[in-house]
């Protein structure tokens, strides 16, 4: 029997490394070896399937390349064709800042955040003469005030959120960043329309949140409580991460079996791209009952 789940998958356009070069013009070796890869997935699943990609349009993009539209000026004969494949093409947009010689990512200033946005959509609407309708900003960082201006500027589907999130004043490494990462723990797992004073929570706001879909890793399988308590002791506290190809093998097919099949991820075949075909063949001589996931396009979708 054959179950339907429907699925968006994102793709945000972007330069290959957080915090490039100042001199750096390189192209996007990343969108570029994406665009290859999802022609395959497209083709292989042989029904039409639709992608979604999210452009990076912001100043960090004018200050690299002289230009925020500058991936539409390098890339548009490879975006009209995704357009023209009936891919969804919107923006991507990062709060970072340039201080001295280094990148920081200054949310705590909402003008800064505010005005990021702004040349976005401007950018935007320059480089392809349509209004943006789907936007993601970067590292799942929202606040209510930007989510009011992203909807004000036209865009109908924001696609940052990713449930489970906890609270965070950073991120990990060496990064440096202003402002607070927001509570996600109880944001909705399903599409919804956000309240007004809070976008968290269900309302009556125009623009729909579709959550990105997240799962605790890394996994720990059922097993007793102080196995649990050794592995939290050695590898520090689960965190939601989103379900991403840039997981590694086992813990994409894990999320898979977590988010898309449910229950036990041993049962669920995911189309592994890294693992090659001598390791699936291998993969179905053991396990007679898998389940197969295909990619298909919406029915009467709008
Ligand atoms: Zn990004």
């Amino acid at each position: 029997m054959t179950t339907k789940i429907p699925a968006l998958v994102c793709v945000d356009v972007e330069p290959d490394v957080r915090r490039p070069d100042f001199n750096s013009r390189d192209g996007w070796k990343g969108f570029e070896e994406s665009l290859r890869l999802f022609e395959e997935l497209r083709r292989r699943a042989g029904v039409g399937a639709l992608f979604n990609w999210f452009l990076r349009m912001d100043p960090q993009v004018e200050i690299l390349y002289g230009s925020a539209a500058w991936a539409a000026e390098r890339y548009g004969a490879q975006i009209d064709g995704l357009r023209a494949a009936g891919d969804e093409v919107g923006l991507h947009t990062h709060a970072w800042r340039r201080t001295g010689g280094a990148w920081v990512t200054d949310h705590g200033d909402q003008g800064w955040v505010s005005r990021r946005v702004r040349v976005s959509f401007e950018a935007y609407e320059r480089a392809f003469g349509l209004a943006c309708l789907s936007f993601r900003f970067g590292d799942h960082w929202m606040n209510d005030e930007t989510f009011g201006l992203v909807e004000s500027l036209g865009a109908r589907y924001e696609l940052t959120l990713e449930p489970g999130q906890r609270p965070s004043a950073g991120v990990p490494g060496d990064e440096v960043c202003t402002g607070r990462f927001p509570d996600y723990a109880k944001v909705p797992r399903e599409p919804y329309r956000p309240a007004r004073e809070d976008f968290r929570t269900r309302g009556e706001r125009e623009m729909w949140v579709i959550p990105v879909s997240t799962t605790l890793l890394p996994p720990w399988p059922a097993a007793p409580l102080y196995r649990r308590a050794v592995w939290r002791a050695r590898y520090g506290r689960r965190q939601y991460e989103p379900l991403s190809l840039a997981l590694d093998p086992e813990q994409f097919r894990h999320a898979v079996g977590d988010i898309v099949v449910g229950g036990s991820a041993r049962e669920s075949r995911t189309p592994s791209v890294a693992r090659g075909r001598r390791a699936r063949r291998a993969d179905d001589a053991r396990a007679p009952r898998r389940r197969t996931i295909g990619l298909t396009t919406p029915e009467g979708g709008t």
